[in-house]
């Protein structure tokens, strides 16, 4: 590849300057100017902390995290905790702005966070990976809280993780503070179906969007990328939907059968970490999972995983972004062109920090709800959000990304102008 075609390449998969984009055509698009885009375009705080953690073998290890808010002007900032060895601060930002348009969408009153720390945890003893989750707590603990910033889990961050952090937040505030961080276990004040959020939700789009497209999910061909928690979660819900899941995969490969995998076989036998694959001989890469001939394909697993390199060779009628940036801008122009219906992440995904928020409410509360009622209730919420992302793209003749930005940024853009920050 020559110099100019890798820098254009490395700036398609750069998810701030393309998410920096969006934002600023969103905001032109509603008639906001440029000094709304200028307070918007980077988090009002980031905070890059470096902190030391004792290894079983007795060494001690630095490892580097970051805390993103994006802005703060609807609510305190809220969302998820990454551990992964390609966290990089930009990413982090990016996922943060991420967090606004999905609250935005959802009508929730927050604005947007991210965390991440450089690290793999698949490598760490269990131990190890709580001095971790404890040490990061410390390290980022002035800037968050119950009313200021509100974690959740994210990639490789589960609910024994949120247990250990909202467990040293409450030993250094000196009371208990379920309400600090949300995706925590039930005994600690989870929600009752806060770990299927996710899932529910994409699954709740593409019921809505296979309606759209005239699909009858009934025997349609599902390819779901990564089986992980938003992953497998899913998978199991269009399996027991009628459909048939034709592929999963993990960071490892992917298994594919034309008659349907036998997911719940798939789920006994993966990992924590939502690794199955490597217990199969034939395997496929996840480069010829994405091109598989299906009706919908799902991508779960993480950033940039279909760009202007493979987008004419992918084969699904709709997809739903359940994992954050899983298309470039670039691929999302082509893939809308080729006539695919794409539900975006900031839509897709959002079931997870709407019952994170159902979960800070119950903690606020100390009143809890039913399973029932916390799927009423996301059920409401994703129909009424999907319904005006598609009539805002319908009206203003855009895809549903820029609708979803459109939908997302203008109750910030409007707090903002209305605090008089601009
Ligand atoms: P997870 O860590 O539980 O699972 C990730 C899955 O992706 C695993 O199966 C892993 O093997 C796979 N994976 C990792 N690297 C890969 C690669 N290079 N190629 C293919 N597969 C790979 O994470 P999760 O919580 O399921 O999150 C997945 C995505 O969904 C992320 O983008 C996350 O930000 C997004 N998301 C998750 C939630 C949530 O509540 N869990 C909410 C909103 C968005």
């Amino acid at each position: 590849m020559s110099t100019v075609a890798v820098a254009q390449k490395d700036e398609e998969l750069n998810v701030l300057v393309s998410t920096q984009e969006m934002i600023q055509i969103a905001l032109n698009k509603l008639g906001y100017g440029q000094e709304v885009y200028e307070l918007l375009k980077e988090p009002m705080r980031t905070l890059t902390v470096r902190f030391p953690v004792r290894m079983d073998d007795g060494s001690v290890q630095v490892f580097t995290g970051y805390r993103a808010q994006h802005n703060n002007a609807v609510g305190p900032t809220k969302g998820g905790i990454r551990f992964h060895p390609d966290v990089t601060e930009d990413e982090v930002k990016a996922l943060s702005i991420w967090m606004s348009i999905k609250c935005g969408i959802a009508g929730l009153p927050y604005g947007g966070g991210k965390g991440g720390v450089i690290c793999d945890p698949r490598s760490m003893s269990f131990p190890e990976q709580e001095r971790l989750a404890r040490a990061y707590v410390r390290a980022i603990s002035q800037i968050v809280g119950p009313t200021k910033d509100i974690p959740a889990p994210d990639v490789m961050t589960n609910s024994q993780v949120m247990a250990w952090m909202m467990d040293e937040y409450s030993q250094i505030r000196e009371f208990d503070s379920p309400n600090f961080i949300t995706g925590k276990p039930i005994a600690l004040g989870g929600s009752l179906g806060r770990d299927s959020s996710t899932a529910r939700g994409v699954a709740i789009c593409i019921r809505e969007a296979a309606r759209v497209k005239g699909i009858t999910l009934e025997g349609a061909r599902v390819v779901v990328q990564g089986f992980g928690n938003a992953g497998s979660y899913l998978a199991k819900f269009m399996h027991d939907a009628g459909a048939k899941v034709i592929g999963i995969s993990d960071a490892y490969g992917a298994i594919h059968d034309e008659n349907g995998l036998d997911i719940d076989s798939l789920l006994e036998r993966r990992d924590s970490f939502g690794t199955v694959t490597k217990l199969f001989k034939n395997t496929i890469t996840n480069k010829e999972l994405l091109e598989l001939d299906c009706d919908i394909l799902v991508p779960a697993a993480i950033e940039n995983q279909i760009t202007k390199e493979n987008a004419n060779d992918i084969k699904a009628k709709i997809i739903v972004e359940a994992a954050n940036g899983p298309t470039t801008m670039e691929a999302t122009k082509i893939l809308t062109e080729k006539g695919v219906l794409l539900i975006p992440d900031v839509l897709g995904n959002s079931g997870g920090v709407i019952v994170s928020y159902f979960e800070w409410v119950q903690n606020n509360q100390g009143y809890y709800w039913t399973e029932a009622e916390v799927e009423e209730r996301l059920e409401a919420l994703m129909v009424r959000s999907f319904e005006t992302v598609l009539h805002t793209a319908q009206a203003r003749n855009t895809d549903m990304r820029l609708a979803a930005y459109m939908v997302g940024i203008k109750r910030m853009a409007e707090a903002v102008e209305l605090r008089g920050w601009v």
